[in-house]
């Protein structure tokens, strides 16, 4: 088959996500194959699928051609966090947000308590504490808007403070996509989204990507993914790039109907305060509408009462899904709180709200079906 054809960057991401990561030699599938294999044949640059797999091939080669750099595909979010993390050298400091993903946060907790890495955890919206707890650290890992409280990081500042320090920059960009905020353009050295979200977007997939324009970090984390086997599956891979086709028209329908929705909640009487970056009430709005062209497509918001009253709002949905995650393109909510791994620091009655492509009116008319009861 012939090399895969790499669009010019000149595109916008809406037509990369269509037109890369397809071969165009005479012949050729318009759809790349899933290629189930462990072995190749001797004479070519692999021999074994730890290393390669045309079909994560062409999922890399697609994610790659967005943001203009090198991607290397995992079997999960949390592999490719896993694979970064173990870039810092034994004993290095982490600068890490003191309310990142609960995988993120359980991962770093596990490295700090075996002596790995020495974790120095700051809040995301407090430009001066990143930069302070900066110097010396081998990776200032940033995640914004941070899950599910919609705290926003000043993205590029944190860069600059960073690389003054000599400190590399990852980004957890799996809530803003690469449609919403494009991390390396804004200074970061990797740019991680977990795939299972908005690029795979149908709630059916694990999947991680990490993306670098470094060729040594590519490199590194190439070697990362086959020294921990964490290699993706050919189905989820294909999924996922089947998914990156509609991710543009997706990305754009969901976050307008979160943000419709976000403004609709804040004048709900039994909704206390509604988190969401590019409202007025946002704390970092203005920081938010310079950073990301699009406010994601989760809110959160907390309800009046308690707990249960909030589980009863959950309990209640009827078009919406009760469920975690995020990125699909049903809506989804549910009650942070409920989880045994949450941050204490997440109000027992905060809700997050994943929006999905449904009508937006549809999905208003639940959730205020869901609140009033
Ligand atoms: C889901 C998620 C992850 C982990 O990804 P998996 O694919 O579930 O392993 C990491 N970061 C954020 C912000 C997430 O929402």
């Amino acid at each position: 088959m012939s090399e895969a054809h790499v669009p010019d960057s000149a595109l916008s991401m809406d037509s990369i996500v269509v037109a890369a990561g397809r071969t165009h030699g005479p012949g050729d599938p318009v759809n790349p194959p899933i290629v189930p294999t462990s072995i190749y044949l001797p004479g070519g640059a692999h021999a074994y699928a730890r290393e390669h797999n045309p079909t994560w091939g062409a999922l890399e080669d697609a994610i790659g051609a967005m943001e203009t750099a090198t991607c290397t595909a995992f079997a999960s979010g949390i592999a490719a966090i896993s694979a970064i993390l173990d870039l810092v050298p034994h004993g290095g400091i982490v600068v890490a947000p003191t309310h990142p993903y609960s995988g993120t946060g359980a991962r770093l907790a596990e490295l700090e308590a075996g002596g790995s890495i020495v974790v120095r955890r700051v809040a995301m919206d407090d430009p001066v504490a990143i930069a302070e707890a900066t110097p010396g650290a081998a990776l200032v890992w940033l995640e914004s808007p941070t899950n599910p409280l919609l705290e926003v990081c000043d993205i590029s500042a944190a860069c600059d403070a960073a690389h003054a320090a000599g400190a590399l920059v990852a980004v957890d960009n799996t809530f803003a996509t690469v449609f919403g905020q494009h991390a390396l353009n804004l200074g970061a050295d990797i740019c991680m989204q977990s795939a299972t979200k908005y690029i795979g977007g149908h709630s059916d997939l694990l999947l991680g990507v990490a993306t670098t324009r470094s060729h040594e970090l590519a490199q590194q984390l190439h070697t990362r993914r086959i020294m921990m086997g964490a290699t993706p599956g050919v189905l989820e891979a294909w999924l996922a790039l089947r998914g990156l086709r509609t991710m543009a028209l997706r990305v754009r329908r969901c976050n307008e109907s979160a943000h419709e929705l976000a403004k609709r909640l804040e004048t709900h009487p039994q909704v206390e305060r509604v988190l969401y970056p590019l409202l007025p009430s946002h704390p970092q709005h203005a920081l938010a509408a310079k950073h990301m062209p699009m406010g994601g497509a989760v809110v959160s918001f907390i309800v009046r009462g308690n707990a249960t009253t909030a589980q009863a709002a959950c309990d209640r949905v009827e078009l919406i899904t009760q469920a975690t995650s995020l990125g699909g393109v049903e809506t989804t909510m549910e009650r942070r709180a409920r989880h045994a791994l949450e941050h204490p620091d997440t109000p027992e009655s905060l809700v997050r709200l994943s929006v999905g492509i449904e009508d937006v009116d549809d999905l208003w008319n639940d959730l205020n079906q869901a609140l009033t009861g």
